[in-house]
């Protein structure tokens, strides 16, 4: 338990109290309702790891903007570099002419993409738009039009992307029909192989149904791409064993594929090291970034060989905000803290703590199955019954709702959306830390209890 002094959460309402429920009812009636919240938290400000709401109440942040926060909220060095460009300039247009601050962005992600030959970037304004701008260079430069993806994966909404994202039911259901030449694979989710098999030999089955389905499904000579996340992110926070990626790795130097490493939710030290390939020992052609590259402002990036980036013509490659200035600033100044801060080398610390807490809760809640992920990207799955493993969805959602009545915010995550996925900016106080996780055995206790 921490102390009680440096407690940073409170709660003086019901959750939503009284202006919180006023504003969710005009959300409610203003806002379709596809556009689904995992919290009824109504945020006023945000500092670090905390956020308010606007009765007053203080909270916690363990979903940390689905994980575009490793620097926290609101890091002053970044609001005063967009105060300062929001007087001078707020829009160009990179299509137009140049800002200085876009081509340093392009600079530095050169420079920290792994990978021993010379880089390009482009900038964009989410995740998904990035998605496609990787697929888009692949193809021309491969003139191929295939692109294989995973089950469980999460790429996007766009068509194309949505495409590839995985999880049927909550993302894709009545959305078709959707793009063509996407090749979805089996993805080694240990947790839930065959119970006959070790995970060594699970392991052994996806590569060799890997090299399958380049018979069964589709010719590697037309596939352009592979796009993989190191650590699934919405599927669950699974980590691509190592020798399955070392393997995808060598067939697509050997067939001409482009290893594209989707980093969107695992870039920037989540996982301990600044990009989590690096974990991997192979060598992506291009790396997607996006979320914690702009401490919360909308921008994306594609970073990868220079002669695969340079492969779509002149003009064709590029959007209206695409690296819009006050994204830049966000990103250069969100980048040296990160390098500053040695936001990877925390990740280590905070995983360290956090996988120790969840392993005390798997031996003691039958209700936590797994404890799985990279660094400080963990996350629990929840089954009501540890031999059969049934998700135990409403469970997880109860313990989301339960914890945030309590100050503590958090996401689910998971094909069966029964995970708990912590994406804690990782510049988080320690006793933050073990205040929220106190905050969140305690939850998972009551629930448990009350089954
Ligand atoms: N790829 C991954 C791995 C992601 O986690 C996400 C967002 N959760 C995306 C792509 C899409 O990013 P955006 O929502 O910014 O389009």
């Amino acid at each position: 338990m921490t102390d009680v002094s440096t407690h940073v959460i409170q709660v003086n309402t019901e959750i939503p109290g009284p202006k919180a429920r006023a504003i969710i009812a005009r959300r409610d009636a203003a806002v379709v309702r596809g556009l689904s919240k995992s919290t009824p938290v109504v945020a006023a400000s945000a500092s670090g790891a905390v956020v308010t709401d606007v009765d007053g109440n203080a909270f916690i942040d363990f979903a940390g903007g689905i994980g575009a926060l490793a620097v926290g909220h609101t890091p002053p060095t970044v609001v005063e570099a967009i105060k300062k460009q929001a007087e001078d300039l707020l829009h160009l247009c990179a299509i137009v002419g140049t800002t200085e601050s876009y081509i340093e962005v392009c600079e530095l992600l050169n420079d920290l993409v792994p990978g021993p030959y010379p880089k390009k970037s482009i900038l964009s304004n989410v995740g998904a738009e990035a998605v496609e701008n990787a697929i888009r260079c692949a193809r021309a430069f491969t003139g191929r039009p295939g692109i294989i993806c995973f089950e469980g994966a999460y790429h996007g909404r766009t068509l194309l992307t949505l495409t590839l994202t995985s999880k049927y039911d909550l993302f894709k259901k009545g959305f078709g029909p959707f793009a063509s030449d996407v090749y979805r694979l089996g993805f080694p989710y240990l947790y839930r192989r065959p119970p006959q098999m070790t995970e060594d030999e699970f392991v052994d089955w996806c590569i060799a149904s890997f090299d399958y389905a380049l018979v069964a499904q589709v010719d590697p000579g037309a596939v352009a791409a592979v796009i993989i996340e190191p650590v699934l992110g919405e599927g669950g926070f699974i980590p691509t064993p190592v020798r399955y990626m070392q393997h995808v790795a060598m067939r697509c130097k050997q067939h001409g594929m482009m290893l594209i490493a989707d980093e969107i939710q695992t870039g920037f030290g989540r996982t301990g090291k600044l990009f989590a390939i690096e974990h991997y020992g192979v060598e992506p052609d291009m790396v997607i970034t996006a979320k914690s590259l702009g401490a919360g402002m909308p921008i994306s990036a594609v970073t990868g060989r220079a002669e695969v980036m340079d492969a779509p013509a002149p003009g064709g490659i590029g959007g209206t905000y695409g690296g819009n200035p006050l994204t830049c600033v966000a990103a250069i100044e969100t980048l040296k803290l990160i390098r500053e801060q040695d936001l990877p080398g925390r990740a280590v610390q905070l995983g360290a703590i956090i996988r120790e807490r969840m392993t005390y809760w798997q031996q003691t809640f039958d209700l936590v199955g797994d404890v799985r992920g990279l660094g400080a990207m963990l996350a629990i799955e929840l089954v009501l019954d540890r031999s059969a493993k049934t998700p135990a969805k409403e469970l997880t959602l109860a313990i989301i709702q339960e914890a945030a009545r309590r100050g503590l915010i958090l996401i689910r995550a998971g094909l069966f959306s029964n995970c708990i996925r912590l994406l804690i900016p990782l510049t988080i106080p320690f006793e933050q830390l073990h205040e929220g996780l106190d905050v969140l055995e305690g939850t998972i206790r009551t629930i448990s209890e009350r089954r």
